[in-house]
């Protein structure tokens, strides 16, 4: 019945993310198909708990190889809160972490 489960790992591909925040490094699984479908690069949105507490965006290109990471000012990475029509203020209305502060600290820390 489940003769197409080898198909389907097939068609997967693992990429290794590590949080821009916390660099926390986990292995995920993709269908390959939502890579290739589009164009050169593919933003991924990692959702909190996927990989660590945190939420962020993740640039893969069409060798499954990350780009970058994206800094998500508009949704807070430790609480998930998303701050609305407000794009002057960087930090958290819920949880009051900066967040321009969080990645700054952490993209000097290396
Ligand atoms: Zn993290
Ligand atoms: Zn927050």
């Amino acid at each position: 019945m489940t003769e197409n489960n080898h198909d389907i790992n097939n068609n997967t591909v693992k990429i290794d993310f590590i949080c821009s925040v916390c660099k926390t490094e986990k292995r995920l699984e993709f269908p390959k198909i939502y890579i290739t479908q589009s164009k050169e690069l593919t933003t991924t949105s990692i959702s909190k708990g996927l990989v660590c507490k945190h939420q962020f965006q993740a640039i893969v290109d069409k060798n499954y190889q990350i780009r970058g990471y994206k800094i998500n000012t508009d949704i807070c990475p430790e609480c998930g809160y998303r701050t609305e029509n407000n794009t002057q203020r960087f930090y958290c209305e819920k949880c009051g972490t900066d967040i321009l502060k969080l990645f700054q600290k952490n993209f000097h820390e290396s």
